[in-house]
């Protein structure tokens, strides 16, 4: 019966860890959460965006469409073009204190971890 349990829940951890892999991923390029972080202040257009955080059109984008994809912002029609805001803004906040939170627990240890080495 244990070892049952321990079945079922290494295999639904298993498609939970996927799941959890996919959103991270959403979360881990600088100008995504840059993008995300901006827009707690309230829905932009893509060339709001453009204008506040200094960041190329297709850059933009390219990362809105990702977050979308994600679940993480939604749009909507406004004229000729589109008006992005956060599905989740409590959820996504809270997610980046805890973050933070780790960061801090950790002694930044993540921020001169060297991402690029092969493991
Ligand atoms: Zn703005």
């Amino acid at each position: 019966m244990y070892h049952r349990y321990m079945t079922m829940k290494a295999a639904a951890t298993a498609e939970t860890n996927e799941g959890v892999t996919a959103l991270f991923h959403a979360l881990s390029d600088p100008s995504r959460l840059t993008i995300l972080r901006h827009l707690f202040l309230g829905e932009h257009r893509v060339v709001d965006l453009v204008a506040h955080l200094g960041l190329a059109q297709s850059t933009v984008s390219q990362h809105l469409a990702c977050l979308r994809d994600c679940g993480l912002v939604t749009s909507r029609p406004v004229g000729r073009s589109s008006m992005f805001s956060l599905t989740q803004p409590d959820l996504v906040a809270a997610l980046l204190a805890r973050a933070e939170l780790i960061l801090a627990a950790t002694g930044d240890a993540a921020a001169a971890h060297d991402m690029s080495a092969s493991h």
